[in-house]
């Protein structure tokens, strides 16, 4: 099956600006970011969306919201607050069909989002 884009970026295929990685997942700077700072965080293993995730998931899911707020940490952003995102298929604005959490912050962010 042919590679995500984020699949990709994880094995280094192409470049990215990475703040973190581990056995289960890597994390790099958004190229377009929407704000002062914009991290996706991606698990190595290729479930194309939320919906895709199954019980055997369970601890791969955890490690990633865990990772969340290590990043936000490591990142500045756990004084001031932050969001972090899972668009989900079309109508949830999802472009790279590869499981992903925006972290996001470093400035107020409105809501509800568009
Ligand atoms: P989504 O719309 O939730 O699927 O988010 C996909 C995100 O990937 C967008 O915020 C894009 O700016 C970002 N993106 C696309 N290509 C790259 C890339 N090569 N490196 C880093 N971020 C990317």
């Amino acid at each position: 099956m042919e590679k995500t884009l984020f699949q990709k970026i994880a094995d280094r295929e192409i470049p990215a600006d990475l703040v973190y990685e581990d056995d289960l997942c890597v994390a790099f700077r958004d190229i377009s970011p929407v704000a002062p700072v914009h991290v996706l965080l991606v698990p190595r293993k290729p479930l194309a969306c939320l919906s895709d995730a199954t019980p055997e998931d369970a601890p791969l899911m955890a490690h990633l919201l865990l990772k969340v707020g290590d990043i936000a940490r490591a990142e500045g952003l756990a004084e001031g607050g932050y969001r972090a995102v899972i668009n989900t298929g079309e109508h949830g604005g999802q472009t790279v069909p590869h499981l992903h959490i925006h972290i996001i912050g470093g400035r107020s962010l409105q809501w509800p989002p568009g």
